[in-house]
């Protein structure tokens, strides 16, 4: 008989493990471990091995921040020889940007870490955590992508790649510019996941801080003092989320204000409100504008990952026409 694979879960949280209380679901310490020991099917015998490390405290994914992405990484990094692959249970609000930042920090990445988590608690009746957890155990042990992936109904993303586009419905996430990597029905279909050999080469990360920077939703009639002052507290990068393409309006007092920023040498990102498509600021006066003053453009990254890029890039203290040109060059599959 061959030896079973063995795959680490990490559970920081989020509804996936939580308990009804009076004042809304919590997260209750020993919950999920104790409602899955009751579960025979998490026990068949195709279903790989699992070990469950509980997170302490167990959070509400909405208080992730950098050092919790940190704490995975390197207990991640601690475990990686002695389990084949990684799951790590996590709540939906946040999820998108751990996978996305996790995606950066990792390096020599050569088995699965797949993020999970559900709409409805395991212990509910009608809890997606079930189908969840069940299939990114399997796929984890039998389909290893090695990326960090996002598992969400049937659907293995790639985790950089996606964006929670759905508060109460199961299919809560979306990868808007990049296609599924494997879709699970009546069988496990790969459409654009790679499996690569599993190389036992040393996992590196990368330190990610948390930096200065900023988002601004771009809207008609949006008061240019309003981005003036925000670019003169320390900021190190604005993202401006722009219409379509990357336009903006050709206001001449907006455009000067971004040209002193970039000048300054602050960072101007240009990400689309649109979710698919790519920025591309030479289709439009009103996006050749915003390159003229120095803005740089982001592709078709998700919002999530042009966050965590920054906080990557700007945790290397890189010379900023690095940090620029990086923006736009693919290094996780996150854009193109
Ligand atoms: N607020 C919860 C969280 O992100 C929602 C969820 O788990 O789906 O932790």
């Amino acid at each position: 008989m061959t030896e079973k694979k063995r795959i680490y879960i990490a559970y920081t949280g989020g509804t996936i493990g939580m308990k009804p209380s009076k004042n809304g679901f919590v997260p209750v310490e020993g919950y999920l471990s104790e409602t899955i020991a009751g579960m025979p099917e998490f026990f068949h015998d195709d279903m790989p091995e699992f070990e469950i490390f509980e997170y302490n405290p167990l959070i509400d994914s909405a208080n992730v921040s950098p050092e919790i992405w940190q704490l995975l990484a390197v207990d991640i990094q601690k475990r990686y020889h002695d389990f084949d692959g990684f799951i790590i249970l996590h709540g939906t609000d946040t999820m998108s940007y751990t996978a996305s930042a996790l995606s950066f920090m990792f390096e020599n990445l050569s088995k699965p870490v797949i993020i999970t988590g559900a709409q409805i608690p395991l212990s509910k009746l009608r809890t997606d955590a079930r189908i969840n957890l069940l299939n990114s155990l399997y796929i984890a042990a039998y389909h290893p992508i090695s990326e960090v992936c996002l598992f969400f109904n049937n659907s293995l993303f790639r985790g950089n790649r996606t964006t929670k586009q759905n508060a109460d419905g199961f299919d809560a996430f979306i990868s808007p510019n990049y296609p599924v990597l494997l879709k699970a029905g009546i069988e496990i279909k790969n459409i654009a996941g790679k499996q690569k050999r599993i190389i036992n080469s040393r996992l590196n990360i990368t330190e990610i801080k948390a930096q200065s920077i900023a988002i601004l939703y771009i809207f008609p009639g949006l008061d240019c003092s309003v981005i003036d002052n925000l670019l003169k507290s320390p900021l190190k990068a604005l993202v401006l989320l722009t219409y379509g393409v990357g336009n903006a309006q050709e206001d001449k007092l907006l455009l000067s204000i971004l040209k002193t920023a970039t000048d300054g040498g602050i960072l101007i990102i240009n990400c689309s409100q649109c979710l698919e498509g790519s920025v591309n600021m030479t289709d439009y006066a009103t996006g050749s504008s915003l390159q003229a003053v120095g803005v740089v453009g982001c592709l078709d990254m998700t919002t999530e990952s042009v966050i965590a890029k920054l906080y990557y890039l700007l945790s290397q203290d890189l010379p900023n026409n690095v940090v620029k040109e990086l923006l736009s060059v693919d290094l996780r599959g996150e854009l193109g």
